[in-house]
Parts: structure tokens; sequence; C-alpha cells
């Protein structure tokens, strides 16, 4: 079967080996890959996967237009498409949106916990609102993230009360809806038709529970689910067995697995 990954990260060869050790460090995990194109470009050929989405993070206001000359030139390689991301404190975010939209990106990442916001904050609701007016899709870390335990500055319940003001929104949220929430995935993001979910860093995980990760993935809108493996973080052909190997139809394998995302990169206006 044919595998998009939605959801990939890669640094710049020369800051690969710090930013996987200290991340290997504050997560307590190990990552699969050595953080760097190259690898993930190997990676991709051994688990036939055709096309991997990259998410960069822009973690500080200033970061932006770094990170998206980084991405710009990342989404020329073959087999790799990449989205932007802003900060949402950047001043100049309408002005990064408009970049990232004439460069062809077809999304932007936010991550509240690595960018010091809550995801329902006045300024990343208005990053969303305004890339959503854009045509662009945009991911976010949904639930906890093992670097920062205590923070849970992105949850399904934060994000869903400030839905209302993103209507037409296509909204990723990344680990099944929200890594060790599959409880409020059911309650509070299910059924909205701005959500979608990628399958990131979710099975096997210690603290998610697979019946209701397969309730998740059959009570969703069947082509609001996309495959996803957070690489380098998980192994990609791991993480596609671990999909394929799912109590779901096969239907429903295929849009999961490439059908859905195919549909999202050629739609994006
Ligand atoms: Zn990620």
């Amino acid at each position: 079967m044919k595998i998009i990954d939605f959801h990939t990260h890669t640094f710049p060869d020369r800051l690969a080996p710090g930013a996987i050790a200290s991340l290997e460090k504050s997560s307590g995990t190990r990552a699969a890959l050595n953080g760097t194109v190259g690898a993930l470009l190997e990676s991709m050929k051994n688990s036939g996967v055709c096309t991997s989405v990259l998410m960069p993070i822009a973690v500080k206001p200033g970061n932006s237009k770094t990170i998206n000359n980084c991405a710009i030139e990342n989404d020329k390689i073959s087999g790799l498409v990449s989205f932007g991301s802003v900060h949402p404190l950047d001043e100049n975010y309408i002005s990064e949106l408009e970049r990232i939209k004439k460069a062809g990106l077809k999304g932007i990442k936010l991550h509240p916990d690595f960018q010091s916001v809550f995801i329902d904050d006045d300024e990343t609701v208005a990053v969303m609102r305004a890339a959503a007016d854009m045509g662009l899709l945009i991911t976010i870390h949904s639930g906890m993230d093992v670097s920062y335990p205590k923070l849970h500055r992105s949850t399904p319940k934060r994000l869903a009360s400030v839905l209302p003001k993103l209507k037409g929104a296509r909204i990723i949220c990344a680990h099944s809806g929200g890594y060790r929430y599959n409880d409020d995935v059911l309650e509070y993001l299910v059924g909205h038709e701005e959500i979608y979910i990628d399958t990131s860093y979710s099975l096997n995980q210690p603290q998610m529970d697979t019946d209701k990760l397969i309730r998740i993935y059959k009570e969703m809108d069947p082509s609001h689910i996309l495959f996803g493996t957070d690489s380098p973080w998980e192994d990609q052909k791991k993480s596609a067995q671990g999909i394929m190997s799912l109590p779901l139809s096969d239907g429903l394998k295929e849009k999961i697995m490439h059908e859905n995302a195919e549909k999202l990169l050629c739609s994006t206006v």
C-alpha cells in the first residue's frame, strides 16, 4: 500500500546531533534516526513511505524566518513536503504566513508547549484564523508532550473552546487528537468538521489506550485521519505495520495511509 507520513521532523545536519541528544534527554526516549534529512530519506526507502511531511517548529518569535527559509528548501527535495511555522508572539506573523503561502508550502505547525503559549490564547487563535483564511492547513501538537510532562498547553478541551472562532479551518491534531487524552478526544474533538488527526506517536505508547484509539479511528470522519509517525521519534516501518494491523476496514486503511493526505496536499488553495 502507498504510504504518506504526515508528521515527521528533521534538523539541519550541523544541528541534528545536539537537537536529538537534548530531546532524548528531556523526553527520556530514544530517536529511531539521527534527525537528518538523509536519514529520513533512507528510512522512507526502507519502509515504503513515498512522501514525508515535515513539521518544523518556530520555538521563539524571532525564529520564524530562519525556520521557514529551511522549510522552503526542504520542500524542494523529492519525496519531502514541508510545512512552515510561525510563533504566535511574532508580531510579523501575517507577513510570514504570506511568505509561506507564496512559497507554496501547504500549512503551518504550531507546538504550544515548545512555543510557550496556550492553544486557546488570543495570539494563537489569531495565527490559526489567519492561516485558515489563507487556505493553509494547521497541524498542532495536541495533548501532553513527553519533553514537558507538566505543561499540557494544547489539550482537546482548550482547542474545542476556541473552535467557534475557527470555522472553515482545517486543524490536524497530532497524536491521534491528543497524547494521553484519548477520552477528551472522543468527548471534545471527534465530529467537528474543522478537526483532523494524525496517528503519530500513539500506538504502543504507555500513556495511550489501543481500544480507545481504535474507537477514535472508527468514530472520526474517515476522511479526517492521516497516518503520521513523528519520525525520528517513531520508526516509520514499525509505525505503518502497527496501523495496518489494527482491526479497521481495508477501505479506511487506504484513506489513512495515503488517500486523505493526497486530498489535503492537493486541495490547498
Ligand atoms: Zn512531532
